[in-house]
């Protein structure tokens, strides 16, 4: 396929993709240097879905004050999380819970914080989210049903039955931009959505398919057409809870099939950058948020000269 500007391939900038701390995995399995680390570590709390923040920016405690809040019995013990070193700087998260934490008006979801966060800061976040999500869904062994407990500063849990060791989950998710020989792109919308609200198809892999096979499987299912000419445009994680999303652009030669399955896909359309910009200035197209790579690629579309025409979306989920 020609790179010309009506099929553009770059890799997108994708916001939970930033970050910039190196995970120096290789210290993990030595506890004294987890133990020493945590004594002058920056710490994040990621606290039941929520960061803490001061001023509307992510806020990094010490140890003396984590202590201090688990003392307070706001907040259960939690597990710590390393997350890396900047520079000599490292970083940890702590995970202590709160029955109440919708008491704590500082307490922030990452879909709140995201676009406001460094590089550094959201590399942290999407890390320590992605790993508290996990840790908590994976108390029991899937080999004998026996406790596990946390081990390598988070990387892993361990059964304390029969030893077996347990590594976090990424749960792959393909999302792809349909576009016809017009330049068109093709958006979908779910029944369960606020209305108005438009996106690109995605989809999690099956077992035992490639990434090109599921974006096929994904777009015939949802929308009745077949993909070609699949390219590559990048990654995020998307740790809600716990998924990683791989971000395909691809053509249909078939426009004029699509249909919506129905089920999970209640209407599609088709839209132009025209239609689209007056489907939204009527207030019949809400698109995807920010932080999302559905909201990415269609800008990427649009074209980045005019993207502030393209409101909407801020508060989606
Ligand atoms: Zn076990």
């Amino acid at each position: 396929m020609s790179e010309d500007k009506n099929f553009s391939t770059a890799r997108l900038q994708l916001p939970l993709a930033r970050s910039a701390i190196d995970r120096a995995g290789h210290l993990r399995t030595d506890s004294a240097k987890m133990a020493e680390l945590w004594s002058v570590a920056r710490i994040l709390h990621f606290s039941s879905g929520k960061f803490r923040t001061h001023e509307s920016a992510l806020e990094f405690l010490g140890t003396e004050q984590v202590d201090g809040l688990v003392a307070s019995g706001a907040f259960d013990f939690g597990d710590r999380f390393f997350l890396g070193l900047d520079g000599s700087q490292p970083y940890f998260a702590w995970c202590g819970d709160s029955p109440d934490i919708e008491q704590f008006p500082n307490y922030l979801t990452l879909r709140e914080l995201g676009a406001m966060l460094s590089d550094l800061e959201n590399g942290l976040a999407v890390h320590a989210q992605a790993l508290a999500n996990w840790h908590h869904k994976h108390q029991r062994c899937p080999q004998c049903g026996g406790q596990t407990v946390s081990a390598s500063g988070g990387s892993v849990r361990k059964c304390l039955v029969d030893e077996t060791e347990h590594y976090p989950r990424n749960d792959p998710a393909i999302i792809v931009l349909i576009k016809d020989d017009q330049d068109r792109i093709l958006l979908g919308r779910q029944k369960v959505w606020p209305e108005n609200r438009f996106s690109t198809f995605a989809g999690f892999v099956e077992p035992g398919e490639s990434f090109e096979q599921c974006v096929i499987r994904e777009v015939q299912e949802e929308a009745g057409v077949l993909a070609s000419d699949i390219h590559y445009l990048g990654s995020q994680p998307w740790p809600f809870p716990a998924s990683l999303m791989i971000a395909f652009q691809a053509i249909t030669d078939n426009p004029e099939d699509a249909r919506p399955d129905g089920e999970e896909i209640e209407e599609i359309r088709w839209y132009s950058r025209d239609g689209m910009r007056e489907a939204i200035d009527q207030n019949q197209l809400l698109l995807p948020p920010t932080i999302s790579v559905a909201r990415k690629m269609i800008e990427a579309w649009y074209g980045p000269d005019h993207i502030r025409d393209l409101k909407g979306g801020q508060a989606w989920r």
